[in-house]
């Protein structure tokens, strides 16, 4: 390894140091230490932003295809089918309205964290200028809006509704489809676009339920509590103790503004994320006017390919990510070994200025000292925020750090850590979204195929689908999901490819009287060993991270590594659909003929 005179820092030290802060964090109970916001938890999530006592009377009726989601997602499938001439569809969606994660995410100070010019879609088909680099919630959620109505998709959308059973039907070739407001849907496709976090959860804390002040989810800020907006001041919070529970990247936008407004703010740290700087501003009318067509969908692909580590001639974006990811792309082909140390030593470097950053702007040394993250920049998603590490010299802000051990418990009076009880008003959970656990519990219902097999059941081993879209034994069913699907940090991008593959499918089913499609099995093997051999290059990195989200809270196996996304990198992914879609035979997909095919 390189030596510590020229860089300023031991790399063995700091390794060691990571393999220290790791241990105390890591648990036995895994993701059984968190509870979702079910049964006595269910007020926890109810929808604060719809209209209340919604009715409408239940439909019975056949579609081409039914979405589940509205969501990017969702509304991708939706506008992609109406682009391909498919005007035949239902979007079934639980909010109220479209937007998904801008629906529900509406805590004051929320933001895209990735560039608005690459992760806001359809700027230029819509011709819209975000007002600034990281653009604010309600204008994200503005957007979902304008695209819904641009595709017409609220003309096909259920909302306030929820899937409760999706069973394939053999002799009619359709999915038979419930909801809780009493439809009956029959659809020869089923497109689940459930998004990748919209599962929220609490931890699983003694006397959780005992609190006699107020407490939310981030997922469903109570402004009716606060006060305020997502973009004004919480002018109820003056005569409030506010505890915040988490430090991920929803807590590095919460806390600024609640600092700022509450009477007293605890945040309680598990473990520190790293915050390096966000310099956002406003957007320069003459540089967006300077703009060639194609402009945004060659920004994406610059983008993706920097923070999936594959070289690019040039930097378009030159932000926090793309720094962050800049030591990525290694030559691991030929000199594996060589690429992996370099890696790591520009990793060690970057978190030393993350560190550093820390001390340059808290004034209190202690808190400083316990703001530092010790693990690899990846492990978690980085943040980045000018006000965040700021919040912390406020007289009124206290960071309770738990020392990697989490709150201990909750009383009917406040939060307890290390035997210490602090009084709150109001507990805010910042607690974040099940990621890795079983897919079916996160969409909330349980789809069956072929011979009354759950796609629980299915899976029960791990997954096992054609580019984590097909899965054989689900005919007609479609998914875009993180299982052995692809994945970017800029989560549209993935999304816009997935949305033109399924509308690619369904218009090929539909000009050839294909009834019914069906990956092989062999496909699904294929695809298996594809994600497979990408897993298994990302196996130490993952396993020597601290515990969290990104590694099953730290609980790897071969069902995870089965659930995996495609860890190849989104270009590769992208690639690999574009490529499979212009050779134009659908490999890997079993066509049934319809019955006009079969008699003719
Ligand atoms: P995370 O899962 O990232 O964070 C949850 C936080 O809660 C962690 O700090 C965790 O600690 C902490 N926690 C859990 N249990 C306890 C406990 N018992 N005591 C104390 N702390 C506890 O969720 P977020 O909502 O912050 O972010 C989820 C994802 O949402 C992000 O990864 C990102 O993908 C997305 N996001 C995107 C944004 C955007 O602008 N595009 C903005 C915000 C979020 P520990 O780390 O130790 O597990």
């Amino acid at each position: 390894m390189a030596d510590q005179d020229n860089l300023g820092f031991s790399p063995e030290a700091l390794k060691e140091r990571y393999r220290i802060e790791r241990e105390k964090r890591l648990r036995p109970d895994g993701n059984a230490q968190f509870h979702d916001l079910s049964g006595e938890f269910a007020h926890f999530d109810a929808d604060p932003y719809a209209e209340p006592g919604f009715t409408r009377d239940p439909i019975t009726r056949e579609t081409e295809t039914l979405i589940v989601g509205g969501g990017f997602g969702g509304m991708f499938a939706g506008a992609r089918l109406h682009q391909a001439g498919i005007d035949d569809y239902l979007i079934v969606e639980k909010a109220g309205d479209f937007g998904g994660t801008w629906y529900w995410n509406r805590y004051p100070g929320a933001a895209c964290d990735v560039e608005a010019y690459i992760y806001m879609p359809m700027l230029e088909e819509l011709g819209v200028m975000p007002t600034e680099r990281y653009a604010k919630g309600p204008e994200i959620f503005a957007h979902c809006q304008r695209i819904g109505h641009h595709f017409d998709l609220y003309s096909h959308a259920l909302f306030q509704t929820r899937i409760t059973s999706a069973i394939w039907d053999d002799k009619s070739n359709r999915w038979s489809i419930e909801t809780d407001r009493g439809d009956k849907i029959a659809a020869r496709f089923l497109i689940i676009a459930g998004g990748m976090l919209h599962k929220a959860k609490l931890p699983n804390l003694p006397g959780l339920n005992s609190f006699e002040g107020h407490a939310f989810h981030t997922g469903r800020w109570d402004y009716e509590y606060t006060g305020g907006t997502p973009l004004t001041a919480l002018d109820k919070l003056g005569d409030k103790r506010v505890a915040v529970i988490g430090t991920g990247a929803t807590s590095i936008q919460v806390v600024p503004p609640v600092g700022r407004a509450a009477k007293h703010l605890y945040v309680f740290q598990r473990t520190p994320s790293s915050v390096s700087r966000r310099d956002n501003r406003p957007t320069d009318p003459a540089w967006w006017n300077s703009l060639k067509p194609g402009w945004q969908a060659e920004r994406i692909a610059n983008f993706g390919a920097i923070v999936s580590g594959v070289k690019t001639e040039e930097d378009m974006i030159q932000d926090g990510w793309t720094w962050a990811y800049s030591d990525e792309a290694q030559d691991y082909a030929n000199d594996p070994v060589g690429a992996f140390e370099r890696r790591q030593i520009a990793d060690y470097g970057k978190m030393e200025a993350v560190r550093n950053r820390c001390d340059e702007i808290v004034e209190d040394k202690a808190t400083a000292e316990a703001l530092k993250p010790w693990y690899n920049l990846h492990c978690k998603r980085p943040c980045f925020h000018d006000e965040y590490l700021q919040t912390f010299n406020r007289p009124n802000v206290t960071l309770v750090d738990t020392g990697g051990k989490g709150v201990e418990r909750i009383t009917p009076k406040g939060v307890v850590v290390d035997g210490k009880e602090y009084e709150v008003d109001c507990i805010i959970f910042a607690s974040g979204y099940e990621l890795t656990t079983e897919y079916t519990g996160r969409m909330g219902f349980n789809p069956v195929g072929r011979g009354g097999v759950s796609l629980k059941d299915a899976w029960s081993e791990g997954a096992e689908t054609l580019f984590g879209l097909h899965a054989r034994g689900f005919p007609n069913m479609m998914m875009y999901s993180t299982v052995q699907g692809g994945f970017s940090v800029n989560v549209p991008q993935v999304l816009i490819e997935q949305s033109a593959h399924t509308a690619h499918v369904i218009k090929h089913a539909l000009e050839n009287d294909v009834e019914v499609v069906e990956p092989t099995e062999q496909a699904q093997n294929d695809w298996l060993q594809v994600i497979l051999s990408h897993v298994m290059a990302r196996a130490t990195i993952m396993a020597e991270c601290t515990p969290g989200a990104y590694n099953n809270e730290g609980a790897a196996d071969i069902k995870m590594a089965k659930n995996a996304a495609f860890m190849g990198g989104t270009p590769a992914f992208i690639e690999i659909l574009k490529d499979w879609r212009e050779k134009g035979d659908l490999a890997g997909l079993e066509l049934h003929k319809g019955k006009a095919a079969a008699e003719a």
